[in-house]
């Protein structure tokens, strides 16, 4: 199973805790306030991918930092133009002269609009920044896909997709033996030439390959604080294309679109058309704005006269 759980209720900050399955790490999507997670919780953090620099989507890192100082496994933080120059005053703002011993890194990965540049900020060094090579760094087999929204500064929503997955035919005649592990390996990687060694035999990838089912990977994308109107939308279903599960925010109700044209977010009707558009099979709506505190009904049976599986919760499971 893949849960998701929105760490704060749905009118207050954004952050979006991804448990991966069969691993230990977990995943944030924006960095709102964190006080409602654990210690243990805010050690298992390893990636961070931040819509956009507004205080409610990152006023978190610090805690997330505050837990992670002496750890040594890097914290990564992926965001868009100009989170590096943030990242760094952030870290500029406190006294570091203790800690030379930690082995502690935060990684910035900044999306410039035509590549991911990078800097590491180490603990000994007392975070002061050094380029490091442009790319996103490997999360753990799952693909990511970015689309640059509409809210006024840089801001992004993500794509994450998992890994492909492989079963294998009960009626399958060969005998187990690492050629399984090589044949999954190859066919994740779309290698489908050559032969492999099976109980003392050379057998051909492609008649192997029939014995082995692929599984249907889990798409997860995550729009927020974006205007959501049909050119915004044809972009983000351009660069996404079918998408599983959604989650979305829907700050106001379609009777307060001049509203969200204002405050450049969107409407409970937009996020639904969106769903519909990426052919989704479930959305989730969040960061509902504290102005129609109370009404999270309202939004919900909005959305669901355009898309029937809509949901508010806090959190959900589904099966990958
Ligand atoms: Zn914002």
């Amino acid at each position: 199973m893949f849960h998701c759980r929105l760490v704060n209720p749905v009118h207050h900050d954004p952050a979006l805790l991804l448990e991966l399955p069969q691993l230990a790490q977990r995943w944030l999507l924006d960095c709102g306030d964190l006080h409602a997670l654990s210690l243990h919780e805010l050690l298992q953090i390893d990636t961070v991918f931040v819509s956009h620099a507004h205080i409610d989507h990152w006023i978190g890192l610090d805690a997330l930092m505050r837990a992670q100082l002496f750890g040594d496994r890097p914290l990564r933080v992926l965001g868009p133009k100009g989170i590096l120059d943030m990242l760094a005053g952030r870290l500029a703002g406190y006294a570091w002269n203790l800690v030379s011993r930690s082995q502690f890194v935060v990684e910035g990965y900044e999306w410039t609009g035509s590549d991911w540049e990078s800097r590491h900020f180490p603990c000994r060094d007392r975070f002061e920044g050094r380029q490091a090579p442009p790319g996103l760094p490997p999360l753990e087999n799952w693909s990511l896909r970015w689309v640059e929204l509409q809210h006024g500064v840089p801001c992004l929503g993500y794509r994450l997709e998992s890994p492909p997955s492989f079963r294998f035919r009960e009626d399958c005649p060969h005998p187990p033996g690492p050629w399984i592990a090589n044949l999954k390996q190859k066919m994740a990687a779309g290698d489908s030439d050559g032969t492999l060694m099976v109980g003392g035999t050379q057998r051909l990838l492609s008649d192997l390959s029939q014995w082995v089912r692929v599984l249907p990977t889990y798409q997860l994308a995550y729009i927020t604080d974006t205007r959501l109107d049909p050119s915004t939308r044809a972009r983000i279903v351009e660069a996404f294309g079918p998408t599983r599960v959604l989650w979305c925010e829907a700050a106001f109700l379609e009777s307060q679109r001049e509203l969200a044209e204002a405050k450049l977010h969107s409407t409970a009707t937009e996020a639904a058309r969106l769903a519909c558009e990426l052919q989704c099979e479930r959305l989730h709506l969040f960061h509902l704005s504290r102005r129609t505190q109370g009404l999270a009904d309202e939004h919900l049976r909005e959305a669901r006269q355009t898309f029937a599986e809509t949901y508010i919760d806090q959190q959900s499971a589904e099966k990958v």
